[in-house]
């Protein structure tokens, strides 16, 4: 790999904007002619929301949905006026006059977060936006189906709450096979009927890769479009992320050395060793102790001993002396080793590989081959 020109970070996360928009646009197609809207929570499961969502409203997206309440502020930001930001954990109590001002749309997921909502609606003497969110099986967040029924006999409910959006959340989207699937689906339907009209929504990114009916009027793909599959069904997604480190110091060590703390490396033989200036305080997982590996040009270098909060050790012997030299970079992520290989590995999901990448590496974005400003 060439050598890197920014001497501030050991690290260099590059994020390539037009393999989201390629990835957003096959999920869309897919799903027409329902909506694609586009999930950004997490900072765009960490790959920088001010710089993904913009990206992916010129791309024709309309709808975004974030978690929280601040998550929403900073988008509208980030987006300005026009698209709908919709806030997935709905507001916690005393948020309701900010997220309604800064004309943000929150999931009411409980029969008291529709009370707060109405609460505001009544004060303002004006019906107030909202989704509502259905439990239909996940036991997570959402109304049960008793709430749902209180709500749609409540005649004061449509003076009060103007409802853009009914939507559940599958449990086991990235497993078409199982039957949890279809039972959501028919819970859904019954609450579906309760509000006629109101455009629905149930799939996440395993959902819009699943039969027709499971699209509905919007879905809500978050991982799709950063490049992880959500299951098999999934094709042609491009990556996006790709994660490199410089190598800080190369050096031998004999039969019986030890390495790291604990020691908990020893050399069986002569080896010859990189130090790799990444740690598990930019998200690497300290559990690929051991485990894990960096690839320099397809060939797989070991990590050796215990991953450090700063660095890590890797073995070089596989490849010819001159090969590596300090200051060189090493895979991390990228052609030779996925995020599902790193996540495999580590004992955990892509999500959370992504989600914890951190802040200390040098953020490079891309589109295509061109480096955007
Ligand atoms: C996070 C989330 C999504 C997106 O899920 P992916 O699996 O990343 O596509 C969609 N809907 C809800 C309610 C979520 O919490």
């Amino acid at each position: 790999m060439a050598k890197h020109l920014c001497p501030t970070s050991s690290s260099r996360l590059t994020i390539d904007l037009g393999a989201i928009r390629d990835n957003y646009r096959l999920i869309a197609a897919r799903i027409a002619p329902a909506m694609c809207s586009a999930v950004v929570k997490a900072d765009a499961y960490g790959l920088g929301a001010a710089r993904v969502a913009p990206m992916l409203r010129d791309a024709g997206c309309g709808i975004f949905f974030v978690a929280q309440l601040g998550e929403a502020i900073a988008l509208r930001e980030a987006l300005g006026a026009g698209s709908e930001i919709l806030i997935l954990n709905g507001v916690d109590p005393g948020g309701e006059r900010l997220c309604a001002d800064r004309g943000l749309i929150p999931v009411l997921n409980s029969l008291s977060q529709v009370e707060r909502w109405r609460t505001l609606a009544r004060e303002r003497g004006a019906a107030l936006p909202a989704a509502l969110q259905v439990d239909s099986g996940m036991s997570r967040l959402g109304l049960d189906a008793r709430s749902v029924a209180t709500l749609a006999d409540d005649a004061a409910f449509p003076r009060e709450v103007s409802l853009r959006l009914l939507m559940t959340h599958l449990a086991c989207a990235d497993a078409p096979g199982n039957s949890a699937n279809e039972a959501q689906l028919a819970r859904f339907a019954l609450a579906r009927a309760r509000f006629p009209g109101v455009p629905a929504s149930i799939a996440n990114s395993g959902g819009s890769f699943l039969p027709e009916e499971f699209h509905c009027d919007v879905a809500r793909p978050g991982i799709a479009l950063y490049g992880v599959a959500p299951s098999a069904l999934a094709e042609g997604l491009r990556p996006v992320a790709t994660l490199a480190a410089r190598v800080i110091q190369i050096r031998e060590i004999e039969a019986g050395t030890g390495v790291g703390y604990g020691l908990d490396y020893i050399a069986s033989e002569r080896r010859r060793l990189a130090t790799v200036g990444i740690g598990y305080a930019d998200g690497w997982p300290r559990h690929l102790s051991n485990v894990g590996a960096v690839w320099h040009q397809g060939t797989r270098l070991p990590i050796t001993g215990r991953v450090s909060m700063d660095s890590l050790t890797v073995d070089i012997s596989a490849l010819p002396d001159e090969a590596l030299a300090e200051g060189d970079f090493v895979e991390l992520l990228g052609p030779s080793q996925t995020l599902d290989d790193v996540a495999g590995e580590a004992g955990t999901i892509a999500y959370e590989i992504l989600t914890q990448l951190g802040r200390r590496h040098e953020r490079r974005y891309v589109d295509g081959a061109q480096i955007c400003a």
